[in-house]
């Protein structure tokens, strides 16, 4: 029971919160749209990726799911100078209609006025 205990600390839980967050993330929309691909996602812990939602196993393994899901929506790959913004700003919320395609400099100026608070007309 101790060598239960002991191990249980080492990790932290990591696998418990990786389970709960899979199942909380990956939304009904995602499942159905990815059936045959994404048993396997992962939300990524920290740098400027953090957040962000990563499958894990299958074709898009290593491959951003919000770009995946957008790419399959418009039927092509993203262009150069595309990006996916998300809309409530939650980088796990992947539901289709929380992605909008937007150029990279459209994408960074948003962010800029989000930053600032100067949200009028742009969301
Ligand atoms: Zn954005």
């Amino acid at each position: 029971m101790t060598e239960q205990t002991v191990w249980k600390a080492s990790v932290r839980g990591v696998p418990r919160s990786f389970t709960e967050e899979h199942r909380l993330k990956a939304t009904s929309g995602l499942r159905s749209h990815h059936a045959k691909n994404a048993v396997g996602v992962s939300i990524r812990k920290s740098g400027t990726k953090s957040g962000y939602v990563y499958f894990t196993t299958g074709k898009n393994a290593r491959r951003a799911v919000h770009i995946v899901v957008m790419e399959d929506l418009l039927g092509r790959a993203l262009a150069p100078g595309e990006c996916v913004h998300h809309v409530d700003q939650n980088r796990s919320n992947n539901d289709p209609i929380n992605l909008r395609l937007m150029s990279r400099s459209d994408h960074a100026a948003l962010h800029r006025a989000l930053e600032k608070g100067v949200t009028n007309g742009l969301t």
